[in-house]
C-alpha cells in the first residue's frame, strides 16, 4: 500500500478523533482506526481497505470540520527522509548525524525561523567510541547485527583468535553466595581459569542483583593484557538494545541472543572495528519566532541523533527519533503562519544518544539568557499514542499538567496524559536540573521497537500525531 492512501486514511481518523465531539461519533471512529491498524499490520486485504477508505470518507464528509493541524503527510515524508539510508542512522559514521543536522538547518529555513544569537547551529565537540562494523559467526552460523547479536558499545578493535573457550558457571556462582568464603574461592577459581581463553557467559535465568552485577563488572577485574587476544561472549534473554559509549576500554565483547547459545557452542569468526574519536564535532540546531510578548520564551525541544550504522546495519530511530522532530518542526510550522503569545525557540539536539551531550552542551553554553525561559517542551518518541501520552515532570508542575488536562477533557484529543516524577531519560534534563520549568512527552502505544534495526518509519501508527499538536498548541497559547 502506498503512502498517500495510508496518511489520506491514517488523517481521516485524526479528523475524526479531534473533531468528532459526539460520543457516539467518537466510538465509531475508536473501532474504525483500530481496524484500520490492524488490518494494516496483520491483513492487507485490499477489499477491508477499500471498503474503510469508503466508510472513512464518509466519516470525513460528515464531520464536517476542517483541522488546524493538516499537514500529517509532510510528517510522515520528513520521518521518511531522516530514516534513509542517506543519513545513515543519524549517528558517528559515514557522517550521517551531520548530514541530517544540514538538512534540517535547511528545514528552519524554509519556515522562515531566525536565527538564535547571529546562527542556526551551536557546534561542539565531545569524545565517541564509533562501532564501525561487527560479525560473528557462532556454530557455522552467520548473526545479524542488531537482530541476533550486538557488540558492547565502549569494545575496541578486535579481530579472531581461535583460543579455547571458558564457560562461567552462573550456577556455581550462586551456589557460591552461600557465604563470603565460598564466594571468594568461587572467584579465585574463575580467575585462574579464564586465563588465556575466550569468556562466555551462558543465558541464566537467575533474578540475583549479585550475578548481574558481576556480569556486567566481569572484565574489569582483570588487567587489559589478560584481554589482548580474546573475546567475552554474553548471552541474554532480553531484547538487543544498542547503545553508545564515549570511552573505549580493553575489552572485546559480544552480547548474543540466548537462542544461539548451547554447551559445545563454537565460536567460527567474529571480527569488531571501532574507532575512539576524542573531539568529534556535533552540532546542535536552534531557531526561533517571534510572540506578541516578546520578554518570554517557550523552548520546544527534540533530538535528531540516534544511534548510526554498524556495518551494513542501519538503526532508522524512526519512532526514537526522528518522530520527536517531526512533532517539532510541524509545530515550527504552525507558529510560522500563526504569530504565538511568547516568543518561541525551537531546538533540535545532537548526542542525546550517547548521554544527553548536546542538551547539556547548550545549558551550559547558552545563546540567550536562560532565565527568560518560561517553560520548555521536550517530545521524543511521537511516533504512537494509541494508549495516550506520558509526561515525565507533571507531578512536579501540577497547574500546567491540569491545563492540558482541562483542553483534553474539552476536546478529547488523547485518551489519557499519563503523569510521572522527574526522570533523567532524554534532553528535558539538564534544564530542569538548573531550575528550568520543563515536561518530557513521550506517546505510549507502538510496537515497541527500541534502540534496534526495526524501528523504521513504516511501523510507525502516527496515532496521536495531529491531535497531539492541537493539545500542545492550545497548551502554548493558553499558558499564563
Ligand atoms: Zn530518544
Amino acid at each position: 500500500m502506498s503512502f498517500p492512501n495510508f496518511n489520506k486514511l491514517l488523517f481521516n481518523c485524526f479528523v475524526i478523533k479531534a473533531f468528532g465531539f459526539k460520543k457516539s461519533f467518537d466510538k465509531l471512529m475508536i473501532s474504525c482506526c483500530s481496524n484500520f491498524l490492524e488490518m494494516l499490520t496483520f491483513r492487507r486485504d485490499m477489499k477491508n481497505i477499500l471498503t474503510l477508505i469508503a466508510v472513512m470518507l464518509t466519516l470525513d464528509f460528515l464531520s464536517g470540520q476542517e483541522s488546524k493541524v493538516e499537514n500529517l503527510s509532510a510528517a510522515q515524508e520528513l520521518i521518511e527522509t531522516l530514516t534513509s539510508d542517506a543519513f545513515s542512522g543519524r549517528g558517528y559514521h559515514e557522517n550521517g548525524m551531520d548530514k541530517a543536522a544540514d538538512f534540517l538547518k535547511d528545514e528552519f529555513e524554509k519556515l522562515n525561523l531566525e536565527k538564535i544569537n547571529g546562527t542556526y547551529f551551536q557546534e561542539f565537540s565531545m569524545p565517541i567510541n564509533v562501532i564501525k562494523d561487527a560479525k560473528l559467526t557462532l556454530n557455522n552460523k552467520v548473526l545479524r547485527y542488531g537482530i541476533d547479536f550486538l557488540v558492547k558499545p565502549n569494545s575496541k578493535t578486535q579481530y579472531f583468535h581461535l583460543k579455547p573457550i571458558y564457560n562461567f558457571s552462573p550456577t556455581d556462582f550462586e551456589n557460591a553466595l552461600i557465604s563470603e568464603e565460598n564466594l571468594i574461592k568461587f572467584i579465585e577459581n574463575d580467575m585462574t581459569a579464564q586465563h588465556g581463553k575466550h569468556v562466555v557467559f551462558p543465558p541464566h535465568h537467575f533474578e540475583i542483583d549479585s550475578l548481574n552485577r558481576y556480569y556486567k563488572n566481569w572484565f574489569s577485574f582483570y588487567r587489559p593484557e589478560e584481554n589482548r587476544n580474546r573475546s567475552i561472549f554474553y548471552f541474554t534473554k532480553d531484547k538487543l538494545t544498542a547503545s553508545l559509549s564515549m570511552r573505549q576500554d580493553s575489552i572485546a565483547a559480544f552480547v548474543i541472543k540466548d537462542e544461539f547459545y548451547d554447551e559445545n557452542l563454537e565460536i567460527n569468526d567474529y571480527m569488531i572495528e571501532s574507532e575512539f574519536i576524542t573531539d568529534f564535532k556535533a552540532r546542535n540546531i536552534l531557531g526561533k519566532i517571534e510572540g506578541r510578548n516578546k520578554d518570554s520564551l517557550i523552548v520546544i525541544t527534540s533530538h535528531y541523533d540516534h544511534l548510526g550504522k554498524v556495518g551494513s546495519t542501519i538503526f532508522p530511530g524512526a519512532s526514537d527519533n526522528a518522530s520527536g522532530v517531526a512533532f517539532v518542526l510541524n509545530l515550527a510550522a504552525y507558529f510560522s503562519k500563526n504569530q504565538p503569545k511568547y516568543s518561541l525557540a525551537f531546538m533540535l539536539f545532537a548526542a542525546e544518544e550517547a548521554g544527553l551531550v548536546g542538551s547539556r552542551y547548550f545549558v551550559e553554553n547558552p545563546l540567550f539568557d536562560l532565565n527568560k525561559i518560561k517553560f520548555l517542551l521536550n517530545f521524543d518518541i511521537m511516533g504512537a499514542g494509541e494508549n495516550g501520552i506520558q509526561i515525565v515532570n507533571s507531578s512536579i508542575y501540577p497547574q500546567t499538567y491540569d491545563l492540558l488536562q482541562k483542553i483534553n477533557q474539552e476536546k478529547q484529543l488523547t485518551p489519557q496524559i499519563k503523569k510521572r516524577g522527574e526522570a533523567c531519560n532524554s534532553d528535558h534534563c539538564p534544564f530542569y536540573e538548573i531550575g528550568i520549568p520543563s515536561f518530557f512527552t513521550y506517546t505510549l502505544g507502538g510496537p515497541g521497537f527500541y534502540h534496534d534495526p526495526m524501528d523504521k518509519a513504516e511501523t510507525l501508527n502516527l496515532f496521536g500525531f495531529s491531535a497531539l499538536q492541537e493539545l500542545f498548541i492550545e497548551w502554548i497559547e493558553k499558558l499564563e
